[in-house]
């Protein structure tokens, strides 16, 4: 059982936190079993239930969060909602006071940000991208890998809140502001190409006769091999389970900022503009709240059977 971290008189910085969702509720709880006091938003009042329980205050709106705490964190699907939350008529630049820290921990593009050091420069804000890896389970566990763009000196100083979310081993300041959120786009964009590749190669080799777990062992033993083939694919081979926990709808998003990264930087991605297609087919086949992994699923379907191995055929190669 958790301790009420509101009523503890903690000593540590009250962390405001907006977007209780997939992420941030397994975010926010390893912050409350920190012993962090938290005030917390979501357009879904109903996903602060728990939090409320163990201590957490409830605010109505991002100005209210940002007015009682000493730093914000925002969670938010995409830069749309990060804009909204921070520029609206509540949002977080209204009640923050001048010197305040928020850190967005959304896979999101640097814009948002940029635009409210341009408007608000006199304010002196510490603002970090803090972007994340690690899944729905990874949050939930409080071992999440993150990456941090922004100044050396606000890193330092935030680094216990990191800490409490996320693996130390791998809380990573990876440059100034703004890179944090390149280098998740990046991961995403490599990690959503070994999905396409490794469903396109699979199901090939399905169709030309192979056993599944043979085919998938003989690459694992090959310098083919990827974290996707010898580890993440496991989920759907094994349990047919395609990720719901971050939805396809998100992925899509994701690929399309990387796109407009890439555009925006003048490199041309043909091989992630073939990958975002495969994705949104995936989207538009099986609805925006699948799992991100639905991709694979256009191949069974393709091939007429479901890719999974079967549970004692043990390979060695
Ligand atoms: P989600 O849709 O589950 O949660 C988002 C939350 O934000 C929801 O609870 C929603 O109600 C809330 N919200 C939306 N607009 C709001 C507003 N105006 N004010 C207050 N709350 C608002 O999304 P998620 O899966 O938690 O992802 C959050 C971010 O993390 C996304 O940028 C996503 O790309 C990224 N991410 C997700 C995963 C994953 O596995 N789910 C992994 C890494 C990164």
């Amino acid at each position: 059982m958790r301790e009420s971290s509101n009523t503890m008189h903690s000593t540590l910085p009250t962390v405001g936190f907006i977007g209780l969702g997939n992420m941030g509720s397994g975010m926010t709880r390893n912050l409350q079993a920190a012993g962090y006091p938290l005030v917390v938003n979501d357009i879904r009042q109903e996903a602060a239930t728990e939090l409320l329980a163990h201590g957490a205050i409830w605010a109505n709106t991002p100005a209210e969060v940002a007015a009682s705490s000493d730093l914000v964190i925002t969670m938010l699907p995409t830069p749309r909602h990060v804009d909204v939350v921070v520029n609206g008529p509540d949002g977080l630049l209204v009640g923050m006071a001048d010197g305040g820290t928020w850190i967005d921990m959304s896979t999101s593009v640097p814009e948002v940000a940029e635009g409210v050091r341009a408007r608000h420069a006199a304010r002196n804000l510490h603002i970090l991208d803090a972007p994340v890896s690690g899944m729905s389970v990874g949050a939930f566990s409080g071992m999440l890998q993150i990456f941090i763009g922004g100044e050396a000196e606000d890193v330092v100083r935030l680094r216990p809140v990191f800490e409490a979310m996320g693996d130390p081993e791998r809380i990573l300041h990876v440059g100034p502001a703004g890179t944090g959120y390149a280098v998740k786009l990046m991961i995403n964009q490599l990690w959503f190409s070994h999905l396409v590749a490794t469903a396109e190669v699979l199901a090939v080799g399905v169709r030309a006769g192979v056993n599944l777990e043979v085919l998938r062992a003989s690459i694992v033993a090959s310098p083919a091999n990827s974290n996707f083939v010898q580890n993440d694919v496991l989920a759907i081979l094994d349990y047919g389970d395609y990720d719901e926990g971050f939805a396809i709808a998100l992925a899509c998003k994701d690929l399309g900022l990387s796109m407009d990264l890439a555009r925006s930087v003048g490199v041309p991605t043909e091989l992630s503009a073939v990958v975002e297609q495969v994705f949104r087919r995936a989207k538009a086949q099986y609805g925006d709240l699948a799992g991100e992994m639905s991709p694979v699923k256009l191949y069974e379907d393709l091939i007429g059977t479901p890719l999974r191995r079967e549970p004692q055929l043990e390979v060695v190669v």
